[in-house]
């Protein structure tokens, strides 16, 4: 990759308090001049803001101290579930447990990010005995959009193809998808969408391929002041997973997941989990179906 040193453009410059941060465009457009020393921005940052480069949403470069981030959870269905396929130390059990349907949003820089899209599918609600939070899942996405959360997305992030996951993509046509390449499925391949090897990190937001759960299912980490965060897609159902070390019971790799939790645990990582209850008593509720995360 070029660099151009001494050159580049400060295309956005704001400021206030923890929401500071600088932009910088390099001359040739994409790459960042991380050897000019005449931008020292640890004063605008504040002490404890981190100083790096990620890309842009236009493929030009952020740096970045802090982002501003509201995070949403969404319940669009709520149901029991087998508690053996929760945690792979209870496989067999007979019992089901509360299990919550949720999908993601965040608006960052004025762009907004969906995690996961949901389903609408009548058939599959019935099958699974979900309740659904509104009757027309369209419903909720008006909702969304009348208290101002949800505008047409720039960005959906698709954990896995399963159902419940990405069975709503069609709703947002509007929008880039960044999905594992081995995840990817025929109605997202003809969209503008991004397939991901490995790693691919979006905004503040890294989505790292884990293939655990399902081959190509994928998480995605951000960090947020000194808390650090994973969306976990079905890496884990629960937080718990996560917080005590427990594997899932419903696997496809049982050696990925299980890494994949563990390192969550020794690096003592938030989870936020796309069918925990708990998110609704951990996190400050709005209404009965959304839960404002950060
Ligand atoms: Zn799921």
């Amino acid at each position: 990759m070029k660099t151009a040193r001494g050159a580049g453009r400060r295309i956005s410059l704001r400021s206030g308090g923890a929401e500071a941060y600088f932009m910088w465009v390099g001359a040739d457009g994409l790459t960042p001049l991380l050897s000019d020393k005449s931008r020292d921005t640890s004063r605008n940052l504040g002490g404890t803001a981190e100083r790096r480069f990620v890309p842009c949403w236009d493929g030009a470069f952020f740096e970045c101290g802090v982002w501003s981030v509201e995070l949403y959870a969404v319940k669009y269905g709520s149901s029991m579930f087998s508690l053996g396929s929760v945690y792979f130390d209870q496989k067999g059990s007979p019992r089901k447990v509360p299990f919550f349907w949720l999908f993601y949003l965040a608006k960052t820089d004025g762009k907004t990010v969906l995690f996961d899209t949901g389903f609408r599918d009548v058939s599959d609600f019935e099958k699974w005995g979900v309740t659904p939070t509104f009757p027309d899942f369209t419903d909720l996405i008006k909702d969304l959009k009348t208290r101002g959360l949800l505008a047409e997305p720039d960005a959906v992030f698709l954990t896995h193809n399963h159902f419940d996951h990405a069975g709503n993509f069609d709703l947002f046509p509007e929008a880039k998808f960044i999905i594992a390449k081995d995840a990817l499925f025929e109605g997202v391949r003809g969209k503008d969408h991004i397939a991901v090897d490995d790693e691919y990190t979006f905004g503040p937001f890294t989505m790292k391929v884990v293939g655990g759960h399902a081959p190509g299912s994928s998480v995605v980490y951000f960090h947020h002041g000194d808390k650090k965060y994973v969306l976990t897609g079905d890496e884990c159902y629960f937080m718990a997973n996560m917080t005590e070390n427990r594997p899932s019971g419903a696997v496809a790799d049982g050696q990925k997941n299980a890494a994949f939790i563990k390192d969550g645990f020794d690096r003592k990582l938030t989870p936020l989990t796309f069918h925990d209850p708990q998110i609704f008593s951990i996190y400050s509720k709005m209404t009965d179906y959304i839960a404002k995360i950060i």
